[in-house]
C-alpha cells in the first residue's frame, strides 16, 4: 500500500516500535504490535492510564463494546480463563475502564515488561542521519537512508535516572492534553501567568486527587471556554463548597460553538452572589499577594480592566500539541507539505479505492517511521487509525486483527 512516499514505510518484525503514553490508545497499540510480533517499549510520564483514573466517577461517554477489543479481550481471557468480559452495551467509567480493562492489560504477560512507568520521553533524535533536507531540495534527499536509521530516545526516568533507547519505529499516543496555551487574550500568556501556574488549582470536585481543603470556602478563578470549562463549572456548582465563584470567559462571538453558548444561557440563569460571569478578552495580569491569594486584572473588550481578588486560580483553557525532538521532521511545515504532495500522487494512482489512504493523512509525519495516534474524543476512529498504522507497517492494506480475532472468538481457534 501507499507506494508513492519517498521511503519504505513496511517494518517487517521483529522491528522494535516505540510507544509514547500508556493512556488507553497507547496500551492497545502496544498490543497490536505485540501480537504482530514486534519488540515493543512503553514509555509513560507517570502511570498507565492516569487520565482515565483521573476522569474518575464521570462516566464514559461510548460502550464497553465500543472501547474494548477482540485482542484486549482475548489477552485478559488467555492471562485468566475466568475473566468474564464485560456487557457490550455496560457504560464505564473512567475509574472502572481503567482497573477493570486497561491496567489488567498492562499487567498481562503480553505487556508488563515493556512498560516503562514514570519514565517521560524529553527527546528524540536519529542516531546518525542528522542533515535536513535542503529547501526545495526534498526530493534529492537520502530518505531511506533516514527511515533505515534508528531514533534515539531520550528518556528521564523516576528510578533509572536519564537513559537512551533505541527503536525502528515510534507511535506517538501521547494524547493531546499536555500543555495548555496561556489565560491572556487569544490565548496568550498573562504577565506573571508562568510563575503562577504551579500554584494553580488543578483537582476540582468530580476528580480522583480533589482535595476539599483547597477549595471550600475558597474565592476560586476559573477562566477558559472549552467544553471541560463548561463541565467543570457545573460539578463546582453542584457540589458548591466554594465562598465565590468566578467564571471568566470570551464576549459572545457569533461563530461560538454550541455547546458554550448553551452553557453561557445556562449558567448565567444561575448566577448569584457566589457565582458570577465575567466576560474578558483575558487575563491581562496575575501578581501574588500575602497568604497565598492572587490580583488578577482582567482585560474587557474596551480595553479597560477589571481588578479582582482571589484564592484560587484555575485554568480550562485548550490544550496545545507539545513538539518533541525538535531535531526530527515531524512538525516541520515543509517537510508535511512534501509528504502531502506524496500522498496526492499516491491518490491519483489506480489505489484512490484504498480505506487507509484518508487515515494514513492523520497518523504518518513528514519523519518516516515517526506516526502519530490520536482518537480526537472518538475512540473509534483511534482504533481505525492504529488499523492504519499497522497496515502501513505491515504493507497490506486489509490487515486487520480485530477482524481476525473476531473470527477466531467466533469460530473456535481449531477452525480458524
Ligand atoms: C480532565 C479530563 C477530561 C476528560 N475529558 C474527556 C472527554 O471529554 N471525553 C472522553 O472521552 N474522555 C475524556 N477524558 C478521559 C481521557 O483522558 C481520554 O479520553 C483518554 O485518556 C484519551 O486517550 P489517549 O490514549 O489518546 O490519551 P491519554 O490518556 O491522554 O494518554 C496519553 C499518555 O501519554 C503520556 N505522555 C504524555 N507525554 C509523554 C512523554 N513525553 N513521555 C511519555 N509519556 C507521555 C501521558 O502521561 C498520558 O498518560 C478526560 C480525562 C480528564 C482527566
Amino acid at each position: 500500500m501507499i507506494d508513492s512516499l519517498a521511503w519504505d514505510p513496511e517494518m517487517e518484525s521483529p522491528a522494535t516500535i516505540a510507544i509514547l503514553g500508556a493512556g488507553p490508545l497507547g496500551v492497545e497499540a502496544a498490543l497490536y504490535a505485540r501480537f504482530l510480533g514486534y519488540h515493543v517499549s512503553i514509555f509513560e510520564t507517570r502511570r498507565v492510564a492516569h487520565r482515565m483514573l483521573d476522569w474518575n466517577l464521570r462516566p464514559l461517554e461510548e460502550p464497553a463494546g465500543k472501547i474494548t477489543t477482540s485482542l484486549g479481550l482475548s489477552a485478559l481471557q488467555a492471562q485468566d480463563p475466568t475473566y468474564i468480559p464485560p456487557e457490550p452495551s455496560r457504560i464505564f467509567n473512567g475509574k472502572q475502564y481503567a482497573e477493570e480493562y486497561l491496567l489488567p492489560l498492562a499487567k498481562t504477560d503480553l505487556l508488563f515488561d515493556d512498560i516503562h512507568f514514570l519514565s517521560p520521553v524529553i527527546d528524540i533524535s536519529r542516531f546518525r542521519v542528522a542533515s535536513q533536507p535542503a529547501a526545495g531540495r526534498f526530493d534529492e534527499y537520502p530518505w531511506q537512508e533516514r527511515c533505515n536509521d534508528e531514533f534515539r530516545i531520550l528518556v528521564e526516568g523516576r528510578h533509572r535516572g536519564t537513559w537512551v533507547s533505541r527503536a525502528d519505529c515510534i507511535i506517538d499516543c501521547r494524547g493531546n492534553r499536555s500543555t495548555r496555551v496561556g489565560l491572556g487574550p487569544a490565548g496568550g500568556l498573562a504577565i506573571g501567568e508562568l510563575e503562577a501556574r504551579k500554584e494553580f488549582l488543578e483537582h476540582l470536585p468530580g476528580d480522583r486527587k480533589f482535595d476539599a481543603k483547597k477549595y471550600d470556602a475558597k474565592s476560586i478563578l476559573i477562566a477558559g471556554s472549552t467544553q471541560e470549562a463548561c463541565r467543570t463549572l457545573r460539578e463546582c456548582l453542584e457540589y458548591a463548597g466554594h465562598e465565590r465563584l468566578v467564571w471568566v470567559l470570551p464576549p459572545v462571538q457569533s461563530d461560538e460553538p454550541e455547546f458554550l453558548a448553551k452553557a453561557r444561557m445556562e449558567l448565567a440563569q444561575r448566577a448569584s452572589p457566589s457565582f458570577v460571569m465575567i466576560d474578558s478578552l483575558g487575563v491581562e495580569s496575575i501578581t501574588p499577594q500575602e497568604q497565598g491569594s492572587w490580583q488578577v486584572r482582567l482585560l474587557k473588550e474596551d480595553d479597560s480592566s477589571v481588578e479582582l481578588q482571589v484564592d484560587r486560580i484555575v485554568s480550562r483553557t485548550e490544550y496545545q500539541e507539545t513538539p518533541l525532538g525538535p531535531t526530527l521532521l515531524a512538525y516541520n511545515p515543509q517537510a508535511s507539505n512534501f509528504l502531502e504532495s506524496s500522498l496526492q500522487q499516491y491518490d491519483l494512482s489506480d489505489h484512490s479505492q484504498d480505506k487507509h489512504l484518508p487515515r494514513a493523512r492523520d497518523v504518518l509525519t513528514p519523519e518516516p517511521g515517526y506516526f502519530r495516534l490520536r482518537a480526537d474524543s472518538l475512540w473509534e476512529i483511534g482504533l481505525e487509525r492504529l488499523r492504519t498504522i499497522f497496515a502501513i507497517l505491515g504493507g497490506r492494506s486489509d490487515l486487520d486483527l480485530y477482524e481476525i480475532m473476531r473470527k477466531q472468538q467466533s469460530t473456535g481457534p481449531q477452525d480458524a
